[in-house]
């Protein structure tokens, strides 16, 4: 394999980054993919694909958006799935989901932001501070979100070192609150035709969500294939592919994402899988999991489990709603637009108990002996919901394991020993 510093380096520099600590982040992803992913038998041959994607995740595709802005295009980097990227899309623009996965320059975040923040806020301030992220680099401006409060207070440190835009988010789901979000739609799309210098149409809007819509068909395809009895993918696999979603050029990755479906399928009707059928099968909620964070994945399946579905924001919050295609004027699309992400159950919201009915019917669905609730450490959110969500998966029948972690390392053996105790556990007829 060539040097990345000698193929990209000029371009990360143009960049403005600080090469020598990126040199040693570039170091640490592959071989933590390495130790979570190409040790796995039996993947499906269209991983290779994303095997790629991972070892170029900061050459090929900042090389493609450095194109894209030569030609005079922008770059929007989002951190939040309520930011609707057919908009962004709509008017031209590349948008990117920010990572923020790995723990990172947390000397220099812990000056700025209390030690106990959650991982999530505290990566992406560290990779902004210590300039290792390109795509950070890259972006023309960033789009924040009112979501948790940890993440709003952040944004106003991001912002003193990036171009950010913040949308107001509601808290609850009212009609007044449906209004009041129509409205930062139209805040968004006047605030991106300023930095595009290009208007929304009907035409531009409708092309821009009949291709996202195509993207999240595609997972819909994948992680359909997982309810089989013999499961044809591992959830690490599965979870990488969402992952790439925020990121990847979207016709490119809806073609290859739909040609795993395609082996998925064969897969199933072979009866070819990744776990044996006594694997326990674990549907995994909560915070979400950004690359190149895949812990909880790899210790469950590790321990002999095998994760079935992912209730999260990279799983199937993202994926599992389409945007109506259907408006006839740029105001029905629009409206559209804010209903479907009005419409995605996070736990900034209150009540949120229609995320409990998604968990319980995934649950069903995916016929799951288990649900792990992770949560990030510090991430009041979720670590408060899972009160709620395991009243209602104990009401259903479903055993659920509450695990609060961050992206260290240090609490894998304390971390596993629970998580086998719990798979011995679903797997007991009386446990269930
Ligand atoms: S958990 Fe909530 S705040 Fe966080 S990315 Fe998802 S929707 Fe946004
Ligand atoms: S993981 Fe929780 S605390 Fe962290 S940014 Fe998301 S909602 Fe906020």
């Amino acid at each position: 394999m060539s040097d990345p510093m000698e193929t990209y380096g000029e371009m990360w520099e143009a960049l403005g980054m600080n090469l020598r600590a990126h040199c040693a982040l570039l170091e640490a992803i592959p071989q933590m993919y390495q130790g979570a992913y190409l040790g796995q038998e039996g993947r499906p041959e269209g991983m290779k694909y994303f095997d790629f994607v991972v070892s170029e995740i900061h050459g090929l595709r900042i090389q493609e958006l450095m194109e894209h802005k030569a030609k005079g295009g922008k770059v929007v980097g989002t951190f939040c799935l309520y930011v609707p990227e057919e908009i962004i899309r709509a008017l031209g623009a590349l948008d990117i989901g920010l990572c923020a996965g790995a723990e990172w320059g947390y000397n220099e975040v812990e000056k700025v932001l209390p030690r106990n923040t959650c991982a999530l806020i505290k990566s992406f301030v560290g990779f902004k501070m210590d300039r290792v992220c390109p795509y950070v680099e890259s972006a023309d401006l960033v789009i924040g979100e009112t979501t948790c409060d940890g993440k709003k207070k952040a944004y106003e440190i991001f912002g003193e070192m990036a171009p950010l835009y913040v949308m107001e988010l509601p808290q609850m789901k009212r009609p007044n609150d449906m209004a009041a979000w129509r409205g930062e739609i139209d805040r968004l799309v006047v605030t991106l035709e300023e930095l595009t210098g290009n208007k929304v149409t009907a035409e531009n809007l409708s092309a821009a969500i009949a291709e996202v819509n195509g993207k999240r068909r595609a997972l819909q395809r994948l992680n359909a294939a997982r309810a089989a009895d013999v499961v044809p993918i591992s959830g690490k696999d599965a979870l990488l592919a969402v992952q790439v979603a925020f990121y990847d050029d979207v016709p490119r990755f809806t073609q290859m994402v739909n040609a795993i479906a395609d082996e998925l399928e064969q897969r199933v009707a072979d009866g070819v899988g990744v776990a044996p059928a006594s694997a326990p099968r674990i549907l995994v909620s909560g915070s979400p999991m950004a690359i190149p964070n895949w812990k909880v994945h790899d210790i469950i399946e590790k321990s002999g489990g095998i994760v079935v579905a992912e209730e999260m924001c990279t799983g199937s919050r993202y994926y599992d709603k389409l945007t109506p295609e259907d408006g006839e004027t740029l105001d029905d699309l629009l409206d559209g637009v804010a209903e479907k992400y009005l419409d995605i159950n996070c736990a900034c919201f209150t009540p949120n108990t229609a995320r409990f009915d998604d968990v319980i019917r995934m649950a069903k669905e995916n016929k799951v002996d288990g649900i792990v609730h992770y949560a990030l450490q510090f991430c009041a959110p979720y670590q408060i919901e899972a009160y709620g969500l395991e009243k209602a998966a104990k009401e259903a029948g479903i055993p659920v394991l509450k695990i609060d972690t961050d992206y260290s390392m240090e609490d894998i053996g304390q971390l596993s020993t629970r998580v086998e105790a719990f798979l011995e556990m679903v797997k007991e007829p009386a446990a269930v």
